[in-house]
């Protein structure tokens, strides 16, 4: 099956991602992956399930709806929703067996309300010790839970917080969130509540912030392989998705020619331009344009002119034999050569998480374990027979 623009997503490198992480955290903590905007890019169904079979205890989501698709696919592990629901959502969230966070007494009271004493829904309360998103305010948390505690047909299973700065060289604000959010559990241990799963540690803190483990880790990037800063990386992770593409085109432009929407490029020589099957409609970024390079041939490209919605510009004066069909690497390796994440996320002004969540849903994801290809998802446009797509 060919494809002219696709995205690898490396099964046995994510497995290792896991397993690098369980050995930093050690057995007797639990790994929460966060699995929310379809596993940043990679599609949840698929590492969700190759994830719990590798020693992943929970999932994080951060909708209803992404909790939902989770559930549809057989995965059974305790699924947290990350960020506040809405009171019309609560039916919902008890239906498919959803642990949601509360920091709203309204929101808390409306599922109590909907809830038994027999069968209680399992809640998170989220902590606000600095991200200031969402969450309590530390002042208020005591009183929160207390008021909480007393409502039937909720247990509190579990209490966390969240950094904002962990990737950051300066330790001192991280630091102090731990103590302070260290201080809360120890308070809330002296008034008899004893809650089951603490947590904090996203994938910078598990590197950086040993003490920030608690009992529970809520890793995302560094399971696909990447932090918010490439500095982090130390540990051997392992790249999970490339994302390649294939020349659909190839001309002669004459020198003093321009190429693409507003002319921004001109070439100054006698030029053979390739067109490659990606724009940003599938996720190469438009800030691409005039910038960044694709790999062919196992040779670095320039980007020529303004990234399309459907076709992107090459200059492959200096690569000999490029032809139709040729297959590009937008971003992952080609024989010796390599365009890492990090170098597109710097060429687009944002952090490697952006570039792989937006990975359109144009793009089939081909899911590579053992060295052949175990699934094919795709979702829009491609008329697949359904033992194609197979789902175990
Ligand atoms: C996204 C998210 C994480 C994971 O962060 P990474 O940097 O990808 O490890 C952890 N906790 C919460 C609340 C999040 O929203």
């Amino acid at each position: 099956m060919e494809f002219a623009a696709w995205s690898e997503i490396d099964i046995d490198a994510l497995k290792h991602n896991v397993r690098k992480t369980r050995s930093l955290v050690g057995q007797d903590v639990k790994i929460l992956l966060t699995i929310k905007a379809d596993a940043y890019g990679h599609g949840a169904p698929r590492v969700a399930r190759a994830a719990v079979s590798e020693s992943i205890d929970m999932l994080g989501v951060a909708t209803l709806h992404e909790g939902i698709e989770l559930r549809c696919s057989g995965i059974e592990v305790p699924i947290l929703i990350l960020s506040p629901s809405l009171i019309s959502e609560i039916d919902e969230i008890i239906e498919w067996d959803l642990t949601p966070t509360v920091s709203d007494l309204r929101f808390a009271r409306a599922l109590s309300f909907s809830t038994s004493a027999k069968q209680p829904v399992k809640v998170h309360v989220e902590i606000d010790t600095g991200m200031a998103r969402a969450g309590v305010n530390e002042d208020e948390a005591l009183e929160f839970i207390d008021n909480l505690s007393q409502l039937g047909g909720i247990m509190i299973e579990g209490i966390y917080t969240h950094f904002p700065t962990t990737y950051l060289e300066d330790p001192e604000f991280t630091t102090a969130q731990v103590e302070r959010f260290r201080n809360l559990i120890d308070q809330l241990s002296a008034r008899g509540l004893n809650l089951p799963l603490r947590h904090a540690a996203n994938s910078a803190a598990i590197t950086q912030y040993p003490d920030s483990h608690f009992n529970l880790v809520r890793p995302g990037g560094m399971i696909y392989g990447m932090f918010p800063q490439p500095d982090f990386n130390g540990i051997g992770l392992r790249p999970v998705m490339s994302f390649k593409s294939r020349i659909v085109n190839v001309k002669r432009v004459e020198k003093g020619r321009s190429v693409s929407y507003g002319r921004t490029y001109r070439f100054g020589h006698d030029a053979i331009v390739a067109a490659v099957a990606a724009g940003y409609g599938h996720g190469l970024s438009r800030a691409l344009s005039n910038k960044g390079y694709l790999l062919v041939r196992g040779r670095r490209a320039p980007i020529v002119g303004m990234v399309t919605m459907d076709v992107t510009l090459i200059d492959v004066t200096d690569i000999p034999d490029v032809a139709v069909g040729d297959e590009v690497v937008i971003f992952g390796r080609q024989g010796d050569a390599e365009i890492g994440i990090y170098e597109v996320a710097k060429w687009c002004d944002t952090i490697a998480y952006e570039v792989t969540c937006g990975i359109g849903k144009r793009v089939p994801r081909v899911y590579i374990e053992n060295g052949r290809v175990t699934g094919i998802v795709t979702l829009v446009g491609e008329r697949l027979p359904k033992e194609r797509i197979p789902l175990s």
